[in-house]
């Protein structure tokens, strides 16, 4: 320890570089010079609460502005009004930019405002203060972000969406083998806009969101393949979904050559829904009674793997198990397809279903008997986990979709889909991110 403090000062000593005196203009070519413009003035303006700094550019007086579609030097036209500017704020102190544009005449796209390096269309920002909002709101909620950096939630939203725009943009769709499609719920009610189609990447190599859309129609995951692309869909070897009639339709059209795997998530989901109905209906219909004190406090129990369940609440759920209730006959029926995942021959596997479903059609547990029969009628997609099996692991699409959950319920303030479609695509899509020479966070 004591050496190697020892070498660091002496080294420090040694290397001593000659100090400058700081000024802001120095920091400002440090991090972001914009070949064709030079930093004029900087000055400190307004006191207390509302201290500003601002800063003038001007254009560098030997080179020629260019047009900001083609980007060639072209000779100037005239110049327009004093533009504004926010800057990431230094010390918490906000910055903005000033600078009159220029016009040029472009021999190709005529008479034309001038390219600006920190700028982007009409927007009141530069291209570093959205780089560095966008990031944040990747990290905090939008409102957070807009609080922290002093701004608004419309400035974070815009950030976050030319962000989001860019990198949808740029993205590189080669490669694709595998896509899982699903179903989320958004926002309060049950209507049908109130849920999203979501299409994910599930290959081992590249898990994202690769296209969001409203509902859940055979139309919306039409749209949400032709987004894709011909190339695309084409070259997908596996599809990954639930039993969800609309989707499988499209499917079956539009993807037919890929293996259609109906996957363990969406099939544990729907044998937990049913042994939770079963449970709701009879602790309606013995209310009051004896047994009704077993199923109290049972739900979460119930719905866990078994093999999770511990200590004090195995004992619970294991008394109840035996005591000859509905919901213990069907917890049983559960507990016992998770067998199913552990064989390894397809020919098992396909002895095992037909077991499984006679039994639960037999059980006399409504709930179960529509499991089985639906089981039962895709039963040739259920066995292509089988042959999928390696290919794509099933955990895959159930952490996706916890992720969106946390970004639904986080940005429970998007009230319109535009800005929730920008927050899914902006955490889960792992986009490729605007170059900027100076990373601010
Ligand atoms: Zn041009």
């Amino acid at each position: 320890m004591v050496i190697v403090n020892r070498f660091r000062i002496e080294s420090g000593v040694k290397n001593k570089q000659p100090t400058t005196q700081l000024d802001v203009k120095t920091l400002l070519n440090r991090i972001q010079r914009f070949v064709g413009f030079v930093y004029q003035s900087i000055r400190l303006r307004g006191s207390g609460g509302s201290q500003r700094i601002e800063v003038k550019i001007e254009p560098h007086q030997g080179i020629r502005a260019k047009c900001s579609t083609c980007l060639r030097a072209c000779p100037g036209y005239d110049v327009l009004e004093e533009r504004r500017w926010l800057f990431v704020s230094l010390w918490g102190i906000a910055v903005h930019f000033f600078y009159p544009p220029r016009r040029v005449e472009c021999p190709e796209h005529g008479v034309i405002v001038e390219h600006l390096p920190w700028s982007q269309g009409k927007r009141p920002m530069t291209t570093a203060m959205m780089g560095f909002l966008a990031r944040w709101a990747r990290r905090l909620s939008w409102r957070e972000t807009a609080g922290v950096f002093q701004t608004s939630w419309e400035s974070v939203y815009r950030s976050v969406q030319w962000f989001v725009q860019w990198g949808l943009a740029h993205r590189q769709l080669e490669g694709i083998e595998a896509i899982g499609i699903d179903e989320i719920h958004w926002s309060k009610g049950q209507r049908s806009n109130n849920f999203l189609t979501v299409i994910y990447q599930i290959d081992s190599h590249c898990r994202r969101l690769l296209w969001v859309g409203k509902r859940r129609t055979q139309a919306t995951l039409r749209r949400g393949l032709a987004a894709l692309g011909p190339a695309v869909v084409s070259g997908l070897r596996f599809v990954c979904s639930d039993m969800w009639q609309p989707y499988l339709r499209v499917l079956a059209a539009k993807a037919g050559h890929a293996l259609h795997v109906l996957d363990r998530f969406h099939i544990t989901s729907h044998l937990n829904q049913a042994l939770d109905q079963v449970r709701r209906t009879e602790s309606t219909r013995l209310h009051g009674e004896a047994g009704a004190k077993r199923l109290k406090k049972m739900r979460w129990k119930l719905l866990k793997r078994g093999s999770r369940v511990r200590g004090q609440a195995r004992v619970k759920l294991y008394r109840l198990v035996f005591s000859k209730l509905a919901t213990g006959r069907a917890w049983i029926l559960k507990e016992t397809f998770e067998h199913f995942w552990s064989y390894k021959s397809l020919m098992w596997a396909e002895a095992f279903l037909d077991y499984w479903c006679s039994r639960a059609i037999r059980s006399r547990l409504e709930p179960m008997q529509k499991v089985a029969r639906m089981l039962r009628s895709h039963q040739a997609l259920i066995l292509n986990w089988f042959k999928a099996k390696g290919e794509i692991s099933n955990g895959v699409v159930e952490g996706l979709n916890n992720k969106i959950r946390l970004v639904t319920r986080r940005s429970y303030g998007f009230r319109t889909f535009n800005a929730m479609e920008m927050a899914l695509y902006h955490t889960l899509g792992q986009l490729p991110e605007p170059e900027s020479g100076h990373r601010f966070c």
